[in-house]
């Protein structure tokens, strides 16, 4: 199945590629998710990660700071699936990469900010709830337990889409479009299962792409894909691309 798929790779002029939490796990970035998730393990960082609680609670903000400076992800290298990723623009194949990931491990891996569609924002940027001022998360990274904005003072997030937030809908409306203008659309890392994310598959396979899906677990759009590959992430992806 991996030589097929390569062929389809080579053949292919624009491939749209959709991450989630699957392609960084191998950079020890855990998923919030899955059975040694944060969340299930953690119910407070489900809490942390509410904008409702993250607003009305100071004590929710202090902990929600804390946690981010103990983040795996501040050190975390990217792993051979990014590389691979990597790969695929220099062969001038990529069209466009849709990451449900708040890591920046695309770009750090060498992927091209403007191929990189952030559907949950990043966290390595800090953003304030009231007047909406944006700057580099290392700014307030090392500073006060519940920091404010230095402009109006008001509540500062990270960057990045909270329960109970909604989308950019300009994000968004990106992500839907180029998922709908690729010949192959390789899902990576992700359920599948939250919307409106998920609907780029339908997009893509409405337009004509082939399908092919890399996931530990299975995913609603399994039967719909061409190919479907449970294994590594990190094995699979140097090999088709
Ligand atoms: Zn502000």
């Amino acid at each position: 199945m991996i030589d097929q798929v390569r062929t389809w790779i080579d053949a292919a002029q624009r491939v749209v590629v959709l991450t989630g939490a699957g392609i960084s796990t191998d950079s020890g970035i855990p998923d919030f998710r899955g059975p040694q998730g944060l969340w299930t393990k953690n119910p407070l960082a489900e809490k942390m990660s509410d904008i409702h609680y993250y607003l009305a609670d100071p004590e929710v903000r202090k902990l929600s700071w804390q946690n981010r400076l103990a983040s795996p992800a501040w050190e975390a290298k990217p792993n051979p699936g990014h590389l691979a990723l990597v790969h695929l623009e220099q062969r001038n194949k990529l069209h466009a990469l849709i990451t449900q990931n708040i890591d920046e491990l695309h770009q750090i891996a060498g992927n091209s900010p403007d191929k990189v569609i952030e559907v949950h924002g990043t966290m390595r940027r800090v953003m304030c709830w009231d007047c909406g001022m944006r700057a580099p998360m290392q700014k307030v990274r090392a500073g006060e337990e519940d920091p404010k904005c230095r402009v109006c003072s008001g509540i500062l997030k990270s960057d990045t889409i909270s329960f109970g937030q909604q989308l950019v809908p300009e994000v968004i409306d990106r992500a839907m479009r180029v998922a709908g203008e690729g010949d192959v659309f390789v899902a990576v890392g992700t359920t599948l299962q939250v919307y409106p994310v998920a609907g780029a598959v339908e997009v893509a396979r409405d337009a004509g792409a082939r399908i092919i899906i890399v996931n530990a677990q299975p995913t609603p759009f399994d039967d719909v894909a061409d190919t479907v590959f449970a294994d590594s992430i990190s094995e699979v992806l140097p090999k088709i691309f």
